[in-house]
């Protein structure tokens, strides 16, 4: 194993800055393999990176973890989006459910510490469970969303799952992402419709107001300290923190390296 750094990866993301969405997800194919997943919330992003993903064929199952307490047109998108790009949507989930957690540990997501516990167990764990049988995985974080993720690198590495996260949208702005969904009739949420800007559990989320920023829903009863549940480690970790423990010719490879062979 080696440590790769953001710091390695600059001269890469300089070159891929501007590259089409589609050639990123094809080298990120070739590269690692059976060992790529893409990550959607089935936001309209992450419904974008799915009709990508089903023109290009490629044969990437698409992560979808589930808190238990989606919206029910969240669990009915997911469905739709499956069977529509014909993707192996894999769903994963936390340990307990919300009323054993709630039993066991109260109601954690009406203070900002507990809100942090309660992300950690119902979305980053279940990620964190299966983590392992990937190197790599594709997210639609986008720089237009603001916020710290204005700086979202293209690549940048994941210290929590210890993969490279693939950002392929992360230069798209509204205007674009709007019309690609239009040119290619995407279905989006229906909750988009009514006011959800973004969307996340139940619990925490709610539609914003014209003018609000897009995550004023987010958290809007914990206030503006806890706009990201931590599942994006470019959403909450300095830049110098972002690294990964991969095989040394996998590094190799991605930063396109001449690797020497004995015979
Ligand atoms: S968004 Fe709210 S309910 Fe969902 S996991 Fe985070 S704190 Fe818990």
């Amino acid at each position: 194993m080696a440590r790769l750094t953001l710091a390695d990866l600059a001269d890469l993301n300089a070159q891929f800055e501007h590259s089409d969405p589609r050639d990123l997800i094809r080298w990120a194919k070739d590269l690692f393999g059976d060992r790529l997943a893409a990550l959607s919330s089935m936001q309209k992003t992450g419904c974008a990176v799915c009709h990508m993903l089903s023109t290009l064929d490629l044969d990437i199952p698409v992560l979808f973890v589930d808190t238990g307490v989606l919206f029910p047109e969240t669990y009915a998108h997911r469905d739709l989006i499956a069977e529509e790009y014909g993707l192996t949507i894999r769903t994963l989930t936390p340990e307990l459910t919300m009323e054993e957690q709630t039993n066991q540990l109260g109601v954690l997501y009406l203070t900002p510490e507990g809100q942090a516990e309660c992300c950690r167990m119902r979305k980053s764990d279940p990620l964190l469970a299966v983590a392992d049988q990937y190197d790599a995985m594709i997210s639609s974080l986008r720089r237009s969303d603001g916020g710290p993720r204005g700086r979202t690198p293209v690549l940048s590495p994941d210290p929590e799952t210890n993969t490279l996260r693939i950002n392929p949208l992360v230069t798209m702005a509204d205007e674009e992402l709007a019309a690609y969904l239009k040119d290619n009739a995407i279905p989006t949420n229906p909750l988009h419709e009514q006011g959800y800007a973004t969307i996340g559990c139940n619990r925490c989320t709610t539609p914003v107001l014209p003018g609000e920023p897009k995550r004023a829903g987010r958290w809007r009863h914990l206030g503006p300290w806890s706009q990201y549940c931590g599942i994006n480690p470019t959403d909450m970790m300095p830049p110098e923190q972002l690294s990964v423990d991969l095989p040394e010719d996998l590094i190799d490879r991605v930063l396109g390296r001449a690797t020497d062979f004995v015979i």
